[in-house]
């Protein structure tokens, strides 16, 4: 599907046909994307909210319909509730830190779950040993399915926050976070959703799924890298303390006492990402052009067809075998380092992540050294599928 609108994908690869297949770890932008930040810098570029000329107040206009484009895509209640930040790292650590301060005090718990990208897991750990905190952590079991009972039962009055990913990166189970965001609020306990992996994949209505802040990144999402959100409610954005000072955030400076600047400005220090964002909005115009629920269906159907293939596979071993997933597939040959099969399927011009996939707690539960990770967005074909599946069986009958 609409291949033609990325060229990256039309070059070959040590002789082969390139096969991008590490998308949960960020995507490839659409010519819109591109052209976007290119035109900025040839027609608009000039820094926001500060110039009374031409310029200033067409990149500012253009960087506030941004905000509310995003608004739109996840069907927040209000513009100001959309923070612009780096991505997912920055918006988690502005939230530890921020919320921290105000409302984490010694022997308090923070809990995560198992399954947390490394960027949902240190932030909490580094705000917890600030403040004497506890961090408690939610179990999977076997099929990378989180244990409800066992979230229940963490879930006590010490509980200051929950943080939980969408959508595992590693294991690509879709978390039940309605649910989840539900248990935590009959007890009052706010919600943080990391949804780096699910913007791409599936509708996000942060309105439905009430939860009390959600975090993603643009790069994954067709978008460029270095713009990323962080969503939060109002009634709790105005309660948190900014996370850095500079320009921007302010309302008033003297030596003695700073006035901080209203939402979402006074978590915006600095000079943001401007033709970054313009170019999110490019990219969830792309998206939304095309449908998310039929990017959706296009790549359930690739998850189900390498699923299938890759179980005919003898000695294969999948990682994350949830009856909800994302098109993510981690897998291992036995006996075989997951490096020593990255290598070889990339000489064949294929682009798959091998490692730890920044989820180092899921490799220690299972006591491997990684897995073999293979994503999938709009672009992909099943016809890749199969070049994949026979690269795989490559490896293995020159590496078993
Ligand atoms: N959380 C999850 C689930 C992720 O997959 C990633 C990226 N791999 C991140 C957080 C961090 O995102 P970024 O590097 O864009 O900040």
């Amino acid at each position: 599907m609409y291949r033609e609108d990325f060229k990256i994908l039309d070059q070959k690869i040590n002789g082969y046909p390139l096969i991008y297949f590490d998308n949960a770890a960020t995507t490839q932008k659409p010519q819109i994307v591109i052209d976007t930040l290119k035109e900025y810098y040839e027609t608009i570029n000039s820094n926001i909210h500060r110039g009374v000329h031409f310029l200033s107040q067409k990149a500012t206009t253009q960087f506030e319909e941004a905000r509310e484009m995003v608004r739109a895509f996840i069907h927040a209640e209000k513009a100001h509730e959309i923070i612009f930040t780096r991505g997912t790292t920055e918006s988690i650590n502005l939230l530890a830190s921020s919320f921290g301060k105000m409302f984490i005090q010694p022997a308090d718990e923070v809990l995560i779950t198992e399954m947390e990208h490394h960027a949902n897991i240190v932030p909490w750990q580094m705000i917890c040993e600030a403040k004497g905190a506890k961090l408690k952590v939610v179990p999977f079991d076997n099929q990378g399915v989180l244990d409800l009972d066992k979230f229940e039962q963490l879930l006590t009055s010490k509980t200051k926050i929950v943080a939980i990913t969408h959508i595992s990166n590693a294991l690509g189970t879709i978390n039940p976070v309605k649910k989840i965001i539900d248990l935590a609020h009959a007890q009052n306990i706010p919600v943080v959703i990391d949804g780096a992996q699910a913007v791409s994949h599936e509708k996000i209505d942060v309105q439905a799924l009430n939860c009390d802040f959600y975090c993603f990144s643009g790069h994954k999402m067709y978008a460029p890298m270095g713009i990323g959100v962080m969503y939060g409610k109002e009634k709790w954005l105005d309660k948190l303390p900014p996370y850095q000072g500079g320009g921007e955030m302010i309302k008033k400076v003297t030596f003695e006492k700073t006035t901080y600047n209203d939402l979402p400005f006074k978590f915006e220090a600095g000079t943001p990402a401007v033709p970054e964002a313009l170019a999110l909005k490019a990219a969830i115009a792309y998206i939304n052009n095309i449908g998310i629920d039929k990017i959706a269906a296009h790549e359930q159907m690739l998850l189900q067809y390498a699923t299938t293939k890759l179980a005919e596979i003898e000695d294969i071993r999948l990682y994350g075998t949830a009856s909800l997933k994302a098109p993510i597939l981690s897998f291992n040959l036995e006996n075989i380092h997951p490096y020593d099969v990255g290598v070889i399927i990339d000489q064949l011009g294929i682009a798959v992540r091998t490692g730890h996939h920044c989820t180092q707690p899921i490799m220690d539960k299972w006591n491997i050294p990684g897995t073999i990770r293979a994503s999938f967005a709009l672009y992909n074909t099943q016809n890749e599928v199969d070049i994949f599946i026979d690269a795989v069986n490559k490896a293995k009958r020159m590496l078993g």
